[in-house]
């Protein structure tokens, strides 16, 4: 798919968790095409007029919609700490009494943590620490950090991950910025790997094309050996019903024929259902 007037495109497409592909940007390399249109010239090193070579490149806010469908769970959003708003959001356990200090402690770290260009929120409403928690998870805020009283007593506090739920207990003589940081980079690169992980098993290789849509209807993407005539390629898609997305792999070496046509295949193609 092609770009009119380019050279040839590059797109990126995200697997949904339905197996439906969405794509989120692509690049053009629009060549001298629109230069030659539009009187568009450069003087070289030799001093000579040429038309100009030029690239354009377009990426959505479907990316966030991709973003949140890839990692969302029943809990909610879940954003990876690069994007995410807010990183940490720090719940004080206010009661009657120690309050106070409870308070001036999670300031400190609030500002310590802003300090280190942590994007941090502290949630001081006046409800449960259950319904502050649940909030915080259907919005997907990477981690919590919780203190109150007692934990203040013991000198520790609990550090929550949205992504694993796993609860970390941390020494207040600790240096909670250094943890912190540590922590965001963890539950990013573990973010990235799941969700690459649930991409990848989406993605079958076929031999035959008999089954495509069978096979798209179970959620699945489909690669195969393609002979890159766009003929062939048409006929696929009309007969299967089921889009080609494009070459994902280029002039690979390989002594398999074309499912289609018999032909001797020269690239790696997808095949999906798309939004
Ligand atoms: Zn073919």
């Amino acid at each position: 798919d092609k770009f009119p007037g380019a050279e040839y495109t590059m797109a990126f497409d995200t697997i949904m968790p339905d197996g439906k592909t969405l794509q989120i940007g692509t690049v053009h390399n629009l060549g001298q095409t629109f230069a030659h249109t539009f009187e568009i010239t450069f003087e070289n090193k030799e001093g000579n007029h040429e038309y100009a070579y030029q690239t354009c490149y377009g990426i959505s806010d479907r990316v966030i919609a991709a973003a949140i469908a890839a990692h969302g769970d029943e809990k909610g959003l879940q954003l990876p700490p690069e994007i995410s708003p807010k990183q940490i959001t720090i719940i004080p356990i206010i009661f009657k009494d120690g309050g106070e200090e409870v308070m001036a402690k999670c300031n400190e770290i609030k500002d310590a943590l802003e300090a280190k260009g942590i994007r941090v929120q502290m949630d001081t409403r006046d409800i449960r620490p259950g319904k502050k928690f649940f909030d915080w998870e259907l919005k997907g805020t990477p981690l919590r950090f919780e203190l109150g009283p007692r934990d203040l007593n013991n000198n520790v506090a609990i550090i929550g991950r949205r992504d694993t739920g796993e609860k970390i207990e941390v020494s207040l003589d600790d240096d909670i910025t250094e943890k912190v940081s540590n922590l965001l980079v963890e539950v990013e690169e573990s973010m990235k790997a799941n969700s690459w992980a649930k991409q990848e098993e989406k993605i079958v290789t076929l031999d035959s094309l008999d089954n495509v849509s069978d096979i798209v209807d179970e959620g699945k993407v489909v690669k195969f050996y393609w002979c890159g005539d766009e003929e062939c390629g048409k006929a696929i898609e009309e007969e299967t019903g089921v889009d080609i997305l494009g070459i994902n792999e280029e002039d690979i070496e390989t002594d398999k024929a074309c499912p289609h046509c018999g032909k001797p295949a020269k690239h790696l193609a997808l095949m999906a259902k798309t939004y």
